[in-house]
């Protein structure tokens, strides 16, 4: 078509009417509602910079990566486990940020160094009796985390859903069953603050009335034959805090998690955090999906590519690769990248230029039309 309303396009390549405003509004549109009227050639710009594909045959429209064309497909020689990595939800004040706290703290990685994190977005431990890895996001509400989403990025393998054993159900528990259910992540029930009741008998049936509550709302749990796993902790004694981490570890067993991990492999991520720091200059924290990272390679995020100059740990100690499912810091960013970007490696600093320029040229010509656009519609509109 020639012109096509905000409304026509977002049926047309089957993507939500809300993200097309949004990517429009990025673009430099002002006021975009649903009857916008959006002539052909910006039209294609919108196609090519969010690479949206019109797909020939009638099975509807994709949205796809605009890195999809660089990404090389999986070599399942190179493929290995990695550690899960979860999320934790829960109502406010049920226990979410001291469960996080007491996991970082015990963590033997932190330990070894002493025992000093940095808010990096997201940290590993190892498991007390398995010796295993656990990547846990501490900040999940972050609107890095948002942005992931929404371009339909899951990262989280695992969802802790924390309730607190003296008020079982709440509405914002009741949301994370909501969102564990759309997302596809798999969930393990955490019954928290049991050290609150020091008779058995009361702690037993206040966790009852916990298990009770999540049958009734749906919930799968084990007791009732369900795949749910049920733990009562106390983050604040620590009692059963090495049960939950290795239910973690069991039911990453049985997805089978696993990331190319070949030398040879382009290494792939996401940016959690992203500043400028004193003497380090552009630093951001990167989760690793694919390959491993190791100096000097080249990546590419947004506008902006990086050559690593350094990676560091969640300890801020300097490391010389990170496998994926590892969270870590690098720099060597020539700009800094945007949180809650998609990071890909190339082969050299030349074709990360040529990208770059390639997409910045099209966002140049794209606010450029935004701005022709404007008077096409008024004489649309006026005809
Ligand atoms: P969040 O809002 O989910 O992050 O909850 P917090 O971790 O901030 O915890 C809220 C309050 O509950 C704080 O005062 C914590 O000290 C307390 N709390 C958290 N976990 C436990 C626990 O296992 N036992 C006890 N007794 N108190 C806890
Ligand atoms: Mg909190």
């Amino acid at each position: 078509p020639n012109y096509a309303s905000v409304n026509n396009l977002s049926n047309m390549l089957n993507v939500k009417i809300e993200k097309l405003i949004r990517d429009l509004t990025s673009l430099g549109f002002a006021n975009v509602t649903h009857n916008y009227i959006l002539s052909r050639e910006y039209i294609e710009l919108i196609l090519q910079e969010y690479n949206y594909k019109i797909d020939g045959e009638n099975t509807g429209t994709t949205f796809e990566n605009v890195y999809e064309e660089l990404k090389s497909p999986v070599n399942p020689k190179n493929l290995a486990r990695r550690p899960p990595i979860v999320t934790i939800m829960g109502h406010v004040d049920h226990g979410k940020t001291t469960i996080l706290d007491y996991l970082r703290k015990s963590s033997i990685v932190s330990e070894e160094h002493g025992g000093i994190t940095q808010h990096i977005g997201a940290f590993q431990i190892n498991t007390p009796l398995s010796g295993r890895k656990i990547t846990f996001l501490d900040t999940p509400g972050h609107a890095a985390f948002l942005k992931m989403r929404e371009r339909g990025a899951t990262i989280t393998d695992i969802v802790v859903l924390v309730i607190s054993v003296e008020d079982s159900i709440m509405p914002q528990t009741l949301e994370a069953i909501k969102h564990v259910r759309n997302s596809g992540n798999e969930l393990i029930v955490a019954i928290t603050k049991i050290d609150k009741f020091s008779n058995k008998k009361e702690r037993e049936r206040a966790i009852d009335k916990v298990t009770n509550d999540l049958m009734n709302n749906g919930v799968p749990i084990e007791k009732m034959g369900g795949d749910v796993q049920v733990i009562p902790i106390s983050a604040r004694t620590g009692e059963n805090m090495d049960l939950l981490e290795e239910s973690i570890i069991l039911l990453s067993d049985i997805m089978d998690l696993k990331g190319e991990q070949g030398s040879n492999t382009n290494s792939e991520g996401w940016i959690l955090e992203s500043e400028v720091k004193k003497s380090m200059g552009n630093v951001s924290t990167i989760l690793m999906t694919r390959g491993i990272l190791t100096k000097g390679k080249v990546l590419i995020c947004g506008n902006t590519y990086c050559k690593v100059r350094s990676i560091m740990d969640e300890t801020g100690r300097q490391i010389n690769q990170a496998a994926p499912s590892q969270a870590v810091e690098i720099t060597g960013w020539k700009d800094l990248p945007h949180a809650g970007d998609e990071v890909i490696q190339v082969s050299n600093e030349s074709m990360a230029k040529k990208f770059v320029a390639k997409r910045q040229s099209l966002l140049q010509s794209a606010r450029e039309a935004a701005n022709v656009e404007k008077l096409n519609q008024q004489r649309f509109l006026e005809a």
